[in-house]
């Protein structure tokens, strides 16, 4: 008799709803989850008295609405706040703000170029048709390419998706995809505003820069749910996964904080039995679900020596190289960034990526080892939407920046932490004069502090590069696109399976699938 049917590692977003699904299909389920909070890279944390901080992803938009619908996650409190504002570029002399309503938008852009402002709507409806492809793949299982499983039904919506482009549609999807997203945009437009704005989105948490193969895929999974679309939960992030949370426990899933998973027992038949706790404790079940990356589940809490020597060489060659850090500000009052003509302009992503050339320069540096010294910078102001996430009349600023290396070349990030938020507020200075003023609290994480603090492999906040060679049948490594493991009853659910990183929920929704599936 094992104590649970599954047991599921780790309580970030995908863990969770992994853990709602299989509760809700009888399954006796326990979460255990290292951390005292839930969320994981996306969680929401009291991180100085009265100040709730998205410490990691602060935006929602990419959230499956089909988890949302059928597991009625706003009868569990969630609830959405959508900004006016989608991205404000602050400039003292060309500021661009990219509003969710496309003719004011329009009517920015013509300043930095008539051309591109016409071009710009035809646009938006190309990169929407083509993320309607990509959001048919998001809640499928990769095809077993050697079991021939293309035919399947889920798949079979993916191909009628694609044949609804229609053949010159098809045909542009099939060659933008792989294409770096500076060629595709310089397809589309001539302003550098304009290009390092959008093409931001593209290289958020790879260390990969605008003019690497691959790029323009990544802009539209960043959209998969429609251009541009963006929203936040009302309390921060964590909301989301405090909602799943309800809705597990709910369905009769036991959740704890606090519990750390040190091994994944396996017995002689190469078959997962529990876990072993840090303290000791021996939980038994008849699955264990790991919402830890690949890595992390296979080397640290397996073992290597339990892999077959071709796949453990395969997963120890799945390429991190997190780059991301994050700059979380407490302020006493709202700062006001040049070229700003009204508050609401500051409502959605405050981003300083001013051309594609700036952010590949950026780029250059982390593949040296070295800290971008102009750095790519992506704030929000989330209080100014949801001000009961700080004491009355205070504001939280989070700033996530790019390039900040895992693996520094002359020096380690003890001696790079205190340099590098001092950079981050520099670099704003120009374009937010008051905000040192207003700084009465900070918080830096590092990639050394999301993977010792996070548990996230190397600091990659997708738990591993989203690069074309990395993904779809190829996540985590090739062959093992199903969620299953070589260890018999071992799956995995996180971000570091098919879709890939980013508040989706798609991982843990087909990895519970693939459980029940093989558990039937
Ligand atoms: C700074 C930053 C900004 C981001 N911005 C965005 C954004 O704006 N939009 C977006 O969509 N995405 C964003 N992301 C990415 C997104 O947050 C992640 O890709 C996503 O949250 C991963 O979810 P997950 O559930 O798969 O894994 P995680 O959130 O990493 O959860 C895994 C959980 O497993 C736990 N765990 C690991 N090992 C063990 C163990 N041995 N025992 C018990 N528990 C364990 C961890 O503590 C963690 O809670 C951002 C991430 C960061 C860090």
């Amino acid at each position: 008799m094992t104590a649970y049917d599954v047991i599921v590692i780790g309580g970030g977003h995908n863990g969770l709803v992994t853990a709602v699904y299989l509760a809700k299909a009888g399954q006796k389920v326990l979460v255990l989850e290292a951390r005292d909070v839930l969320g994981g890279a996306a969680a929401t944390e009291e991180v100085w008295p009265g100040f709730q901080v998205n410490t990691g992803a602060a935006d929602a938009g990419m959230f499956q609405e089909t988890i949302v619908k059928e597991l009625f996650l706003k009868m569990y409190g969630l609830e959405f706040r959508e900004s006016p504002a989608a991205i404000f570029a602050p400039s003292p002399t060309h500021p661009l703000t990219l509003w969710h309503d496309e003719a004011r938008t329009t009517a920015e852009i013509v300043q930095h170029s008539p051309r591109d402002a016409e071009r710009y709507p035809a646009f938006v409806r190309q990169v929407n048709r083509f993320t309607a492809v990509l959001q048919a793949m998001m809640l499928q299982t990769p095809p077993d390419l050697m079991a021939l499983g293309l035919g399947d039904a889920g798949w079979g919506k993916v191909g009628w998706q694609l044949k609804r482009l229609g053949s010159p549609d098809m045909m542009e999807f099939v060659r933008v995809l792989p294409l770096a997203v500076q060629e595709y945009l310089d397809d589309w437009f001539e302003s550098d505003a304009l290009k390092g704005a959008i093409g931001a989105d593209a290289i958020a948490g790879n260390q990969l820069g605008p003019r690497a193969a691959g790029t323009t895929l990544l802009l539209f999974y960043r959209h998969v749910n429609g251009w541009l679309h963006g929203r936040s939960p009302l309390g921060g992030i964590g909301q989301l996964s405090a909602a799943l949370a309800s809705a597990a426990q709910q369905a009769g899933a036991e959740i704890r904080t606090g519990t750390a998973v040190a091994r994944i027992q396996v017995n002689d038949d190469g078959q997962a039995t529990g876990v072993l706790l840090a303290d000791g404790t021996e939980i038994s079940a008849r699955v264990v679900v790991s919402n830890a990356d690949p890595r992390r589940t296979l080397f640290d809490l397996v073992g290597p020596q339990k892999l077959e020597p071709r796949f453990m060489r395969a997963v120890r060659n799945i390429i991190y190289r997190g780059c991301t850090a994050k700059l979380n500000l407490a302020l006493s009052g709202l700062p006001e960034f040049v070229g700003q003509t009204n508050v609401a302009q500051l409502t959605g992503r405050i981003r300083l990526a001013p051309s594609l050339t700036y952010l590949e320069k950026a780029a250059d540096a982390a593949k040296y080892g070295r800290i971008s010294p102009q750095p790519f910078l992506d704030a929000a102001i989330p209080t100014l939407t949801d001000p009961t996430l700080a004491p009355a009349g205070q504001h939280i600023m989070t700033i996530t920046m790019q390039y900040a290396p895992y693996c520094l070349r002359a020096s380690d990030w003890a001696n790079e932490r205190e340099r590098l938020g001092d950079l981050i507020v520099d670099t704003l200075a120009p374009y937010a004069p008051s905000l040192q003023s207003l700084i009465s609290n900070r918080q830096l994480l590092t990639p050394l502090d999301w993977e010792q603090t996070y548990h996230l492999t190397e600091g990659s906040i997708h738990h591993g590069q989203m690069g074309l060679e990395q993904l779809l049948v190829m996540r985590p490594v090739s062959a093992w696109g199903q969620y299953r493991t070589p260890i018999k009853n071992l799956y995995l659910c996180g971000a570091g399976t098919h879709p890939g990183g980013g508040v989706t929920g798609a991982p843990g929704y087909n990895a519970a699938r693939e459980v029940l599936k093989n558990s039937a």
